[in-house]
């Protein structure tokens, strides 16, 4: 089920990003315990009501040295682009200025369902200023104080109110959807035309799943594909696409929907900090990843050049220590035939379930081999384990108190589970519980 995508727009200091703050709390500043994978602050997930949603912060999206008033345009063309529904923001202190009007403009011809948050509105006696925000012709406008975290809660009900109703977004549980991510230029339209020319067999819709504009499926020894195609939404044309943080909420929007994701990377330049960045929001996710070494043309290719590039590519991203790694020239189409076979493991483990007597006969070799630690004179019991999810699998470990469960034993565990599983190409989860 896809989420759905809030979107926050209004001009500068009208409060945007301490209200994105709020939605997502904490969330925001959590550092994966990985160096090198911070969430960007413009795009997060929120939650209200049990319902979550991502939420993007618009103001964070700066286009090139564009004066405001165009600024403001693009970000309120990418929230009509990208989100389900629009908090538009303005400032109760300052009342109506010409460029929330400009917005307004903007955002009315969208047919987006848009809420009017109307902030600052710090104590009571401040109310009487929403009424002249009724001109805007938005509704009700919803007075709320982003510091003080008054009136969020009628906003959101509001919001939330909107919603499209995405659980009848049919998707076919046996196909599998990929997606391509990468920095502008790896080869990711390439790439996607490539595997189109080269692989597809059946073009045709595939009955009862919701068809996406960039969707496009391909048929391949009897199992179905849907490519997510990131590079076949630009249409918005360049000046988006020179926007870092444009790019990657749309790899997000894409990562969403994924069951693997191909983190492109070019074997021409090497590997950069955002390719870091982007494979980062591909493994938060907790999606199946598989790597691809693009424009292997341009390197003189042969067992030690790939070895070479692939101690580089494991120094850069530890954080994806269980992705394969795939080296192909979307250009000349060498090595192409190893890219399907790829994605179709990768997705195979991240769907597959291990029984629990399997499970635990693995877990209690483990712990014979590796006594549990102890933290001030208590030690860690490990009772039994039970796998509570696929997509990523994720398993929990019943133990006698969480907090003895240290990050390197689970990481120990998480490798015993591998050698015995094989996930490759899946991230897996483990959570400590205490027993009851
Ligand atoms: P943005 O540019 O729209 O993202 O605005 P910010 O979130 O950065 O806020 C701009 C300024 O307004 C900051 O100094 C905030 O502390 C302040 N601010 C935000 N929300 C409120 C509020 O509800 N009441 C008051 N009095 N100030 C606020
Ligand atoms: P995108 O921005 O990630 O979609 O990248 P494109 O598919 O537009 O490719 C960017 C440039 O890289 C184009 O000039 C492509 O012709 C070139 N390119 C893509 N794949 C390959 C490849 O495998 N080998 C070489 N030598 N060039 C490639």
């Amino acid at each position: 089920m896809r989420k759905s995508v809030v979107a926050i727009v209004g001009r500068p200091n009208v409060g945007k990003s301490t209200i994105f703050n709020r939605l997502v709390g904490e969330r925001i500043s959590i550092v994966d315990d990985i160096p090198g994978v911070t969430r960007d602050r413009v795009y997060a997930q929120g939650e209200w009501l049990s319902q979550q949603f991502n939420i993007i912060d618009t103001g964070g999206i700066e286009i090139g040295d564009e004066p405001l008033l165009q600024q403001m345009r693009y970000q309120a063309e990418i929230a009509i682009d990208e989100a389900d529904v629009i908090i538009f923001l303005v400032n109760g202190k300052e009342g109506i200025t010409a460029a929330d009007e400009e917005v307004a403009k903007l955002l009315f011809k969208s047919n987006k369902p848009i809420v009017l948050g109307v902030n600052k509105i710090d104590n009571p006696e401040m109310r009487e200023h929403i009424y002249e925000f009724y001109s805007l012709g938005f509704g009700i406008p919803y007075p709320i104080s982003g510091s003080h975290g008054l009136g969020l809660g009628d906003l959101l009900d509001e919001v939330v109110s909107h919603f499209p109703n995405n659980g009848d977004e049919e998707v076919n549980e046996d196909t599998i959807y990929f997606s391509l991510i990468g920095r502008p230029n790896v080869g990711k339209s390439s790439l996607v035309n490539t595997i189109l020319n080269e692989e597809r067999v059946i073009v045709s819709e595939m009955e009862g799943t919701t068809r996406e504009a960039t969707d496009t499926y391909l048929h391949k020894e009897s199992q179905d594909y849907v490519i997510i195609d990131t590079a076949g939404m630009r249409k918005r044309g360049k000046v988006y696409e020179s926007t870092e943080k444009y790019s990657v909420l749309r790899a997000l929007k894409a990562i969403e929907r994924s069951d693997v994701v191909l983190v492109l990377i070019d074997a021409e330049t090497g590997i950069r900090e955002q390719d870091k960045k982007i494979a980062g929001y591909a493994h938060d996710a907790g999606r199946a990843i598989v790597i691809v070494v693009n424009k292997w043309d341009t390197v003189e290719s042969n067992e030690k050049t790939m070895k070479e590039f692939e101690i580089k590519v494991r120094a850069g991203f530890q954080f994806l220590d269980y992705a394969p790694i795939v080296f192909l020239s979307a250009k000349t189409k060498k090595r192409l035939h190893t890219l399907i076979p790829s994605i179709k493991v990768a997705s195979e483990n991240h769907a597959k379930r291990i029984p629990t007597n399997v499970l635990n006969d693995v877990i209690m070799d483990a712990l014979a081999m590796n006594p549990t630690p102890t933290l001030k004179g208590r030690r860690l019991k490990v009772l039994y384990a039970t796998q509570v999810a696929v997509k990523p699998p994720s398993f929990v470990v019943f133990v006698n108190d969480p907090e003895l469960m240290h990050f390197s034993y689970k990481r120990f565990l998480e490798n015993k589970i591998r050698d015995a599983f094989g996930f490759v190409g899946t991230p897996i989860q483990i959570f400590a519980r205490k027993r009851q």
